[in-house]
């Protein structure tokens, strides 16, 4: 059975180990060693990477007791290497796994809640609760649990016998073979464990919640423990300071500036809405009894073409054909004839001007690509009695 450096000092980032085996496989090669600090995938933690003997290390896996590394290039059986473990990224699960105890033990003695799944992904921690909790309840484990790491308690790893096993409180995660190991906490969780932890409680640094959402029959939390919350704080921390630059706003004041703005957004947008209604009213009864009728814009969004063309259409007596020129050249239009059919009409429109849409019935929409005196020429020969305005 491989020596498991990564129990007995899970500091270690270098050591030496000799090959006892190496066979080509799927992948690369596994290798098996008298000793590694290699920490192999399990209890929700990823696998270590780094080098051996200076070729690259890709996957670690236990078997049968074994730590077998995955090594992109053979090694020689008898031969002793060195093994380095990119020990910044393993320092970094260990903060995640840690915190993600002394959390869940608060978690579970303060409310009674359990932690029903764990995963340890590439940018976040997610702990799914085996109830639901309040915003403040987090806000609560959270604090207790920064207050323990603040007082920097050691942690303890060991093998419990048979009968103090019987007698201990732990909580415990599925899949766990052979002698028990116990990680404990003192004071804020101990838990049946077979992942790297850090040796003191300082070590985490700080735990933060990040969100919590509903989830099956409690609430899933994203967690971020040590370093990586620093950094994520600290990307949440520059958004909030640009958002606070960009509307004036303290930057503790943000939230209540976005209200505002978005209140100023509606308020701005409802009026548009209104003018609008008031120009189609006016141009509408201009053009009573007009006849046919084109009518050149600009700036209409396409709704606004289409309710301009309906309103003077319902008084003018004939067709109401609205251009408006749009920002990316061309023009877009809507055409209205109470009671008319003007699918004809806007084929042919389109094949004149190089154009697109249609509809059907009395009203047509669609964009054309050509100069305002093509238009006019084109409405002028279907419409010889239309005033364009
Ligand atoms: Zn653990």
């Amino acid at each position: 059975m491989t020596e498991k450096l990564y129990y007995s000092d899970p500091f270690t980032a270098k050591f030496e180990a000799e090959v006892r085996a190496c066979t080509a496989a799927k992948g690369g090669f596994e290798v098996l060693l008298d000793r590694t600090a290699f920490y192999p995938e399990g209890g929700g933690q990823p696998f270590d990477l780094g080098s051996l003997g200076g070729v690259q290390v890709t996957g670690v896996h236990e078997r049968a007791g074994e730590v077998v590394h995955t090594t992109d290039a053979p090694l020689s059986p008898g031969s002793r290497v060195e093994g380095r473990i990119d020990f910044e990224r393993r320092f970094r699960f260990m903060q995640q796994h840690s915190g993600e105890h002394i959390l869940s033990g608060f978690l579970h003695s303060m409310f009674g809640v359990e932690n029903a799944g764990f995963h340890m992904g590439a940018d976040a921690v997610t702990v799914d609760t085996s109830a639901p909790l309040s915003p403040e309840q987090l806000a609560q484990a959270e604090l207790a649990a920064n207050r323990y790491i603040a007082l920097d308690r050691e942690v303890r790893c060991r093998y419990p016998d048979a009968e103090e096993l019987k007698t201990l409180e732990y909580r415990s995660k599925k899949e766990i073979e052979g002698a028990l190991r116990i990680v404990e906490f003192p004071g804020a969780d101990r838990c049946a464990c077979c992942g790297t932890h850090v040796a003191r409680a300082g070590q985490v640094g700080l735990v933060k919640i990040l969100s919590a959402v509903p989830f099956r029959s409690g609430m899933r939390l994203e967690i971020l423990c040590g370093l990586a919350a620093i950094e994520r704080l600290g990307a949440i921390a520059s958004e909030n300071t640009a958002v606070s630059r960009l509307l004036s706003a303290k930057p503790l004041e943000t939230s209540a500036a976005v209200s505002r703005t978005l209140e100023a957004l509606a308020a701005a947008k409802a009026q548009a809405a209104e003018l609008e209604r008031r120009l189609c009213t006016i141009r509408a009864d201009a053009l009573r009894g007009a006849g046919d009728v084109v009518i050149f814009e600009q700036g209409l969004a396409p709704d606004a073409a289409r309710r301009l063309a309906d309103a003077v259409a319902e008084v003018c007596g004939g067709l109401c054909a609205v251009f408006a020129e749009a920002e990316s050249g061309g023009w877009r239009y809507a055409a209205a004839e109470h009671g008319g059919d003007l699918a004809g009409f806007a084929k042919e429109l389109n094949a004149a001007l190089g154009g697109r849409g249609g509809g059907r019935g009395g009203l047509v929409q669609g964009s054309v690509n050509a100069p305002r005196e093509d238009i006019e020429r084109f409405m002028q020969s279907k419409f010889p009695e239309v005033r364009a305005v």
